[in-house]
């Protein structure tokens, strides 16, 4: 719950490292919070540091690389809504608001929230 004894929303702009332990972390702190994360990439959550290895042939197999494999493993378990090919294109402070843009349906879609968290390596470049 947050301080006005509200559901808190939380959005999370990036999943891989970052993204997903915040979310993590997020959901060990209350079991109650509305949790989405948004990856524009294809993945959830996987290894970059293994990446190298992969190149060099030492991880042979890409699925190695997979830290949760699936949107459908963070909703299970974690009660995470994580969206892959998700993109945050514009955040609203004032509104609360993130601009989504969905790559599989070429449809926009905004999610309003109490909090968002990035977690994309971004600049400032966002409005609002
Ligand atoms: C090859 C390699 C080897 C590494 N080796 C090590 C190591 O040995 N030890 C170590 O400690 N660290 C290592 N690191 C660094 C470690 O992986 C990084 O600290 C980590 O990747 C950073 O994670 P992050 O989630 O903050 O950022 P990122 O991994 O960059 O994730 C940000 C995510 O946000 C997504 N995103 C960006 N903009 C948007 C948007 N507008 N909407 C939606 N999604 C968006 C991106 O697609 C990306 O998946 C390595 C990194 C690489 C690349």
């Amino acid at each position: 719950m947050g301080l006005t004894g509200k559901r808190m929303k939380v959005i999370i702009v990036g999943g891989v490292a970052g993204g997903a332990s915040c979310a993590a972390r997020l959901r060990r702190l209350d079991e109650n919070t509305e949790i989405i994360m948004v990856e524009r990439g294809p993945y959830v959550s996987y290894a970059n540091c293994g990446l190298p290895y992969h190149i060099s042939g030492v991880i042979a197999k890409e699925s190695s690389l997979m830290v949760v494999a699936s949107e459908g493993m963070f909703r299970g378990v974690f009660g995470i809504d994580a969206r892959t090919n998700c993109e945050a294109i514009a955040i609203s402070r004032k509104e609360k608001t993130v601009q989504l843009l969905l790559f599989n349906l070429l449809a926009q879609h905004y999610e309003r929230r109490s909090a968002i968290i990035t977690s994309n390596l971004a600049s400032s470049e966002w409005g609002g």
